[in-house]
């Protein structure tokens, strides 16, 4: 009930970085994608290493945090979310 959604990206530190981050801070490759959540908002919610898969904040823990849960709440699992997001537009 209280879980937090945020809690299901894997997003480490605190970081946040308005604009899409050059590099990863965690392995520094610079394959770096925006991941829009529908019904979040219609811009990236959450910067994505499709290196590593790590995940990196653009606003900070509390707003990214309102913002997920604006979306429609879906029971799906991390491998459907994945699929989801792919072959979204940057
Ligand atoms: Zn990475």
């Amino acid at each position: 009930m209280n879980k937090k959604r945020i809690d299901g990206f894997n997003i480490r530190g605190k970081k946040q970085s308005l604009n899409q981050p050059e590099y990863c801070y965690r392995c520094v490759s610079d394959d770096i994608a925006g991941i829009e959540i529908i019904g979040a908002m219609e811009e990236p919610l959450i910067w994505e290493c499709n290196s590593c898969g790590n995940h990196m904040l653009k606003f900070s823990e509390e707003k990214t945090e309102k913002l997920l849960q604006r979306a429609p709440e879906i029971s799906l699992t991390t491998e459907e979310w994945n699929s989801a997001w792919q072959g979204k537009p940057n």
